[in-house]
């Protein structure tokens, strides 16, 4: 086992564990954020035939050249084609057939008339425009042609997928499995939130915000309840969650004389890749796998609240996001100016929580107060984790860095932007 990892080494370790699941079927309005696990083809066109983009008069463009508002047209209309419906025959040279939005073009036809540009007159229409060949007509095809290749495995589904997998008559689809994630809180002073902290107790908190973490990243979390400083309780608690995909234990995995995680992992088996990444808040973060095949992905998160919250932001979060089959399984990260100094000794990594706002073309970073691991409201307040780099130790308010986005709402507008 290796100890005091740098960041980016760690995160290298996790990844390369990181297996990414099978695929499974779902009813496709239910995959809307999953990742699709087969590549769709068309087998169909769309929209099938040429049909309408309006409501008008299906014509031949070339018999309406001399058509003007001073010398209108006019032509019998011969039928009707509503949007789902066909024309009975053909249009014959010299007439018009009433159309609508959707409805096929009559074999004969080329074009469609706006019904704006017509004076409709007991049984005829005067067209009083010259249209261009082709006008107000969808070619059969536009959308999508037989065969194509309309989504590839890999992207992630969205509103738009979702209307075309619809439209393609597809009610099943193939996506990358959820992550099942067990949660497990350990320690002797935690409870549930709805009982009393009287006597020096503390809320379990940890395993909600690990659990909205979990959702956050598109996974299934799965409580696990508390564990005192036991290692029975200890392993009763890792051993409910050895079918899940990864493991979450929050509190436990350090060096304390309370601190029984390590040796009960080490006693089911789990082989730990590293203890301890050099960074701030989190220094006390384990990782391992429990079998040879990779699963469940084991993860000692430090107790501290922050520190919890940190490191699943920078470990577990992209390993889920891996399993599902995500490619950029990394935050957004942007360039935003500092609002005031910060100072901190050399040698490890800083991740200091700031909230940003846009301040015209620029983002601004002002860091949400005091920055202990304990302090979660910090992390209430913080909307993105700027970087301070390991050897760094200074950085001027004014300054550019980089700064891992948590939550995109200052991005969005409360005005229209048009
Ligand atoms: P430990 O790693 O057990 O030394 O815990 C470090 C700090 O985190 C202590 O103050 C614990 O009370 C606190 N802590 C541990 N587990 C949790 C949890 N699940 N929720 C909130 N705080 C916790
Ligand atoms: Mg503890």
């Amino acid at each position: 086992m290796r100890k005091g990892l740098e960041v980016g080494e760690a995160q290298a370790i996790v990844l390369e564990a990181t297996p990414v699941l099978g695929p499974e079927t779902v009813v496709a309005p239910a995959a809307l954020g999953r990742v699709l696990a087969e590549g769709v083809v068309s087998d169909r066109t769309l929209p099938p035939a040429d049909c309408s983009a309006m409501d008008g008069f299906a014509v031949r463009a070339s018999e309406l050249a001399q058509a003007s508002p001073a010398r209108p047209v006019s032509l019998p209309v011969v039928f009707e084609v509503p949007a789902g419906g066909r024309a009975p025959r053909p249009l014959a040279p010299g007439e018009a057939a009433r159309i609508f939005t959707g409805g096929p073009l009559p074999p004969g036809a080329d074009t469609v008339v706006r019904q704006e540009d017509t004076e409709p007159a007991g049984g005829r229409v005067a067209i009083r425009v010259a249209p261009g060949l082709g006008d107000h007509v969808r070619p059969a095809g536009e959308d999508v042609r037989e065969g194509d290749k309309i989504l590839a495995a890999g992207i992630r589904l969205h509103a738009a997928h979702l209307g075309m997998l619809a439209a393609l008559g597809r009610s099943v689809v193939a996506v990358r499995q959820r992550p099942r994630v067990a949660i497990l809180s350990g320690g002797d002073e935690l409870v549930e939130p709805d009982r009393s902290v009287a006597g020096g107790r503390i809320v379990a908190s940890n395993s909600y915000s690990l659990a909205a973490q979990c959702r956050e990243a598109g996974a299934e979390p799965v409580y696990l309840g508390i564990a005192r400083d036991r290692p029975d309780e200890i392993e009763r608690g890792l051993r409910a969650g050895l079918r899940c995909d990864v493991l979450l234990s929050s509190a436990g995995v350090s060096v304390g004389d309370h601190d029984h995680v390590r040796p009960v992992l080490e006693k089911l088996g789990c082989r730990l890749a590293f203890w301890g990444v050099r960074m701030k808040p989190g220094y006390p973060l384990a990782f391992g796998r429990l079998d040879a095949e990779g699963l469940p992905l084991v993860f000692g998160l430090p107790g501290n609240p922050v520190s919890a919250m940190v490191t699943f932001e920078q470990f577990v979060r992209p390993a889920l996001l891996k399993m599902a089959g995500r490619v950029r399984v990394f935050r957004p990260v942007v360039e935003a100016r500092l609002a005031e100094a910060l100072q901190k000794p050399a040698g490890r990594l800083h991740f200091v929580r700031v909230e940003l706002a846009r301040r015209g073309a620029e983002i601004l970073a002002t860091p949400t107060g005091n920055q202990s691991s304990g302090v979660l409201r910090s992390m209430t307040e913080g909307t993105g984790l700027l970087v301070f780099a390991a050897e760094a130790t200074r950085l001027e308010a004014g300054a550019v860095a980089k700064v891992q986005v948590l939550d995109d709402e200052f991005f969005a507008g409360a005005e229209p932007g048009i």
